[in-house]
C-alpha cells in the first residue's frame, strides 16, 4: 500500500449514524460531502459508547485490551469505589504517538478520554470529559492562555443535554461549536501539521436532546413541532463552520469523517436493580426513601445479594463472589453455573406489553481476547440497546418510560460511518481497525 504524502484531516462526528449522513441531508452539506467520497457503514466497540470506542480506534486496542469499558468503573471486589476513565489509564500506543515518532506534527482537539493532557508532538485540547477549563487542558501547557485570549473566553468543552430547557442546550450548542471551530481554525493557520483529529461531540448531544423531535419513528414522536428541525440545523451549522475552516486547509490534504457509533429512538429505561430483587438476587436491608433512589451500596442485604447492576446506555452487572467481594455469597464453584442461568433469565425478559425482546447479553471474556482493568461480570444491552438501563430503584414499574438521568430522546446503534477522500484505503471492518486496518497506510506501517 502506498502511503499518503500530504496532510490527513479527521473529522470525528460523535455518534453520526447513516440514516443522517448518507441518508437524510444527503446532498445538504456539500462541504463534509466533499470529504466523503468513499462512504461505508462501521459497527462500534463492544460496549457501542464514545469511551471506549473513539479511544479504541485511536490506538487499535480493544475495550478490553484497553480495560476501558465506559465512563465509570467499579473496583473489581470493591462495592464503593468506583472510578471515571481518564487519559491516564490508556497506556496504548495512540495514532498521534505514533505519527510523532515518524516526525509528524498532530493536532488532537477534543478525543476522549485525553484528558488530563499528556505530552503530544504537536498540539492538544482535551475532551468532554475535562472538569473545566479552571484545569490545565492543552499540551503545551501554555497553548491554554493563547486559546482563551483568542475566544474572549474560557474554552467549552461540553453542554449539559439532559434539560427540559430545549432553547438553552440548542444556544449552548451553536456557542461551544462556533468556539470549538474558531480554535481549530486558528491552530490550522497558525502552526505546521500533518495530521489533525478532530471530535465534535455536539452531535451526540443533539440526538440525545432533539432526536424525539426529530425522527418520526420515535415513539414520543409529538407530530410536526418546532424543534423537529434542530438536529439539521446542526448539522448545517457544522457544515458551514467546516466549510470555513476548510478555506485555511491547504490542497492536498485527505481526510476522513467517522463515528464512534450511532444513534436510534430511546423506547424507555429498564429499571435493572428492581429486576433483580423481583428475582430474589439482590436484598435491601430497607426499602429506599423515594422512588428513583440510587442504590447505595450501604442499603443492601450483602450476606443475602448475588447481584446488582449498573445503569448507562447498557447494564452492567455485578456479582457477589465469596472471596472476590468483601461478604461474597456465590462459590466460585458456581460462578460459571450461575452466569449461564442469569443471562437465560435476562434474555428472557419481555417488554412492558409482553412483547419480545433482543437483549444480548455477555461475559466480557466473550467479546475480549483480553480483559484488562475492571470489567464487569456481565454486559447487557436490553432489547438491543432501544432500552436504556436505570440502576436507581424505588419506581412503581421496572419499565420507565423516561431516562432517571434526565431527558433523553436517543440511545446508540451499533452502527456509525466511515468516509474517507483516501483512494487507497481499505474498509475498516470496526472501529477498532479504523486507523490500524484502515488507513494503516496514513501511519506509514501497510
Ligand atoms: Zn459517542
Amino acid at each position: 500500500m502506498s502511503m499518503v504524502d500530504g496532510k490527513i484531516f479527521v473529522l470525528g462526528l460523535d455518534c453520526a449514524p447513516p440514516k443522517i449522513l448518507y441518508n437524510d441531508l444527503r446532498g445538504e452539506l456539500e462541504n463534509i460531502e466533499s470529504l466523503m467520497t468513499y462512504k461505508y457503514e462501521l459497527p462500534s466497540t463492544h460496549p457501542p459508547i464514545t469511551i471506549p470506542a473513539w479511544i479504541s480506534m485511536a490506538t487499535g486496542k480493544t475495550p478490553g485490551e484497553l480495560g476501558l469499558y465506559g465512563f465509570r468503573h467499579r473496583r473489581l471486589g470493591s462495592y464503593n469505589e468506583m472510578y471515571i476513565a481518564n487519559s491516564r489509564m490508556v497506556r496504548a500506543r495512540t495514532v498521534w504517538d505514533v505519527m510523532g515518532r515518524q516526525g509528524k506534527r498532530s493536532i488532537v482537539v477534543g478525543v476522549p478520554p485525553t484528558y488530563p493532557p499528556k505530552p503530544i508532538r504537536g498540539w492538544m485540547i482535551t475532551d468532554f470529559i475535562t472538569p473545566g477549563p479552571d484545569k490545565n487542558y492543552t499540551w503545551p501547557p501554555n497553548l491554554k492562555r493563547e486559546v482563551e485570549n483568542l475566544l474572549g473566553h474560557p474554552y467549552i468543552f461540553d453542554v449539559e443535554f439532559r434539560s427540559h430547557d430545549k432553547e438553552k442546550i440548542k444556544r449552548g450548542l451553536w456557542r461551544m461549536t462556533e468556539a470549538q471551530f474558531k480554535v481549530l481554525e486558528h491552530l490550522v493557520k497558525t502552526r505546521e501539521w500533518d495530521f489533525l483529529f478532530y471530535v465534535l461531540i455536539g452531535t451526540d448531544r443533539a440526538h440525545h436532546a432533539f432526536w424525539k423531535f426529530y425522527d418520526p419513528d420515535h415513539p414520543k414522536y409529538p407530530g410536526p413541532n418546532k424543534y423537529e428541525d434542530v438536529i439539521p440545523e446542526y448539522y448545517r451549522l457544522v457544515d458551514k463552520l467546516l466549510g470555513d475552516l476548510l478555506q485555511h486547509v491547504p490542497r492536498g490534504t485527505e481526510f476522513i469523517v467517522v463515528s464512534d457509533h450511532g444513534a436510534k429512538p430511546m423506547k424507555g429505561a429498564f429499571a435493572v436493580n428492581q429486576w433483580l430483587m423481583e428475582e430474589e438476587l439482590l436484598h435491601l436491608k430497607k426499602k429506599p426513601d423515594k422512588p428513583g433512589a440510587d442504590l447505595r451500596p450501604d442499603m443492601i442485604d450483602w450476606e443475602k445479594t448475588k447481584a446488582w447492576g449498573w445503569g448507562g446506555y447498557y447494564a452492567r452487572i455485578f456479582l457477589n463472589v465469596k472471596g472476590r467481594e468483601p461478604n461474597g455469597v456465590i462459590d466460585p464453584e458456581e460462578y460459571e453455573g450461575f452466569i449461564e442461568d442469569l443471562k437465560k433469565k435476562i434474555k428472557e425478559i419481555r417488554g412492558p406489553n409482553g412483547e419480545r425482546w433482543e437483549t444480548k447479553v455477555y461475559t466480557p471474556r466473550e467479546l475480549y481476547p483480553i480483559t484488562n482493568g475492571d470489567p464487569p461480570d456481565l454486559m447487557v444491552y436490553f432489547d438491543d440497546l432501544y432500552w436504556r438501563s436505570a440502576g436507581t430503584i424505588g419506581w412503581p414499574s421496572m419499565y420507565l418510560e423516561e431516562n432517571d438521568r434526565g431527558p433523553d430522546d436517543a440511545v446508540h446503534d451499533w452502527i456509525g460511518i466511515f468516509a474517507t477522500t483516501i483512494k487507497h484505503h481499505r474498509r475498516p471492518a470496526n472501529v477498532t481497525e479504523v486507523f490500524t486496518k484502515g488507513v494503516a497506510l496514513l501511519t506509514n506501517t501497510g
